[in-house]
């Protein structure tokens, strides 16, 4: 960003930032918020030039540099300069009024487990109650997972507007299980990075909006150990998505010799682990890289932050107030705070948002138009010809018709193998009956045979006791009724007999 561009951040105006901000409101819920916030930034003009003439593009200039001489009185060259004056020096200010009235906007996740000052510093780093015991912070109203919150506040400062949006991770490493605790967040990050690609394409573009999430403060736990394996797993899944900042949470907790090595530990994990935090850019001021060069050795920041006002010195300063002295947030030799809030605000915001735009969302886009979603399989949008592509579908369609047909047939054989089954089940069932009539038939045939026996052996023993008189007599009554009965039942008795024999006898 050159200086130049953006007179607000003058020197003059710097001391303007630690100032209260002449205006500050909140919505209530992210919807309203969003629709008011639209509405804010329709008013943006935007002017097209095309299909000028150069006769008529010349004469404009002139006009305009007529014009602009008139109004930028100040800064226009004096009479014996005009000479050769044609205007176009003058540019600078028409994009500065068109972008100071269009306003800006700028998102800023914060992730961190709860607890780690993430309300308190954002407060701190705008000077404002964004939130407040009223509105409490994100992590006092939303437990349970990880949810992903949006707050937006207008802020302004010598009449430049800043439309802040600030995502919090609600839930964020809180779970004992906290394996996938970053997908929201990347679904979040990629989402406003599909809704701007939407936007981009369609055939009326009027003015986008734009809420891609331009920074992710990362606060890292102060435990003086170095990073958690989610620290490292989430910038690891985040570091291609977004600018990562890493910050150390409540830096008052540490000694500050404990504060360089913990830096220095973390430096360390960070380049061990290939991971990519946002670096800040040289600028092209010799004097301002001067005083950059001891920020940016300051990453990753050690901030504290704190809601009140102490008194130091008789003057009043954000801090925390301890038995043994103050920690003062906007104090160098206490925390980094301010090396961020001047690196993040006043020096690299256009950066950030540069990085984001030219970098993070092209990458997005990339992946997108080759049809390979974020986890590097392929997408929903391809980027072939349409043959190839024709081809591509032929070969699925293909593929998924043998896939259907194995599964049918795997479907089949399970039908046939449980109708043999069955079968087999019926047929041992059937050989059981089988067997067991067989065997109550020979136990009646035994009966029977027993029974003939007695009979044979009473009617030996009745023969033998009567004498054959008795026997000639019963052969005279042989055919009386009563022994024709007697002799027919005992014929079907042997008949009976004989058959059960004959079933019995093995097939
Ligand atoms: P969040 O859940 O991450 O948003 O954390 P909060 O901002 O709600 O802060 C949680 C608690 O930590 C509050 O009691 C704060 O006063 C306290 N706190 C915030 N920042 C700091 C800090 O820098 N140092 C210390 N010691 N405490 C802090």
């Amino acid at each position: 960003m050159q200086k130049s561009d953006y007179p607000s951040y003058s020197s003059s105006r710097r001391f303007a930032l630690s100032s209260k901000r002449d205006l500050f409101f909140r919505q209530d819920g992210p919807t309203s918020i969003t629709s008011s916030t639209s509405s804010s930034l329709s008013t943006t003009n935007t002017t097209s030039t095309s299909g000028m003439t150069n006769k008529e593009t010349i004469l404009n200039r002139e006009r305009d540099g007529i014009k602009e001489k008139d109004k930028e009185k100040e800064s226009s060259p004096s009479s014996k300069d005009m000479q050769g004056y044609v205007g176009f020096a003058n540019l600078p200010n028409q994009v500065y009024r068109k972008a100071v009235k269009r306003g800006f906007d700028f998102t800023l996740m914060v992730v961190g487990e709860s607890g780690l000052g993430k309300s308190t510093l954002i407060n701190s780093m705008f000077l404002t109650d964004i939130y407040s015991n009223e509105y409490p912070g994100p992590a006092l109203r939303v437990k349970k997972t990880v949810q992903v919150e949006t707050t937006k506040v207008l802020l302004k400062e010598n009449g430049v507007n800043l439309t802040l949006t600030v995502v919090d991770t609600p839930g964020f490493g809180d779970a004992v299980d906290n394996s996938d605790c970053w997908q929201p967040v990347t679904n979040y990050i990629e989402n406003k990075y599909e809704e701007y690609l939407n936007a981009e394409s369609r055939v009326h573009r009027g003015t986008i909006v734009d809420s891609r999430v331009h920074c992710c403060l990362y606060f890292i736990a102060p435990s003086g150990h170095g990073l958690k394996t989610l620290d490292i797993e989430f910038m690891k899944r985040l570091h291609d998505k977004v600018n990562i900042i890493p910050l150390i949470a409540k830096a008052d907790t540490m000694t500050s010799e404990e504060c360089a090595l913990f830096k220095r530990t973390i430096l360390n994990e960070i380049t061990q682990n290939k991971i990519k935090i946002y670096e800040f850019p040289d600028c092209d001021d010799e004097e301002e890289n001067k005083l950059q060069k001891p920020m940016k050795a300051r990453v990753p920041f050690a901030v504290v932050g704190s809601n009140t006002l102490v008194e130091v010195n008789g003057k009043k300063v954000r801090g925390r107030k301890y038995p043994w002295g103050i920690a003062e947030v906007e104090n160098l030799e206490h925390c980094d705070f301010i090396a961020l809030r001047n690196m993040l605000i006043r020096t690299h915001m256009q950066d950030l948002k540069d990085v984001t735009n030219n970098v993070h969302y092209e990458n997005y886009r990339c992946r997108k138009l080759a049809g390979v979603g974020a986890d590097g399989k392929p997408g929903a949008i391809p980027n072939k010809n349409p043959l190839s592509q024709m081809e591509e579908e032929k070969k699925e369609h293909d593929f998924k018709m043998k896939k259907m047909e194995k599964e049918m047939e795997q479907v089949f054989e399970m039908k046939v193998k449980e109708k043999m089954n069955k079968l087999k089940d019926s047929e041992s069932d059937l050989q059981r009956r089988h067997e067991q009539m067989n065997k109550s038939l020979e136990q009646q045939r035994q009966e029977l045979e027993e029974k003939r026996r007695t009979f044979e052996k009473e009617k030996m023993a009745f023969e033998s006791a009567n004498g054959n008189d008795t026997f000639h007599r019963m052969s005279m009554d042989a055919n009386s009724k009563e022994t024709i009965a007697r002799r027919t039942k005992t014929s079907s008795l042997m008949n009976l007999s004989q058959s059960v024999s004959a079933r019995c006898r093995p097939m």
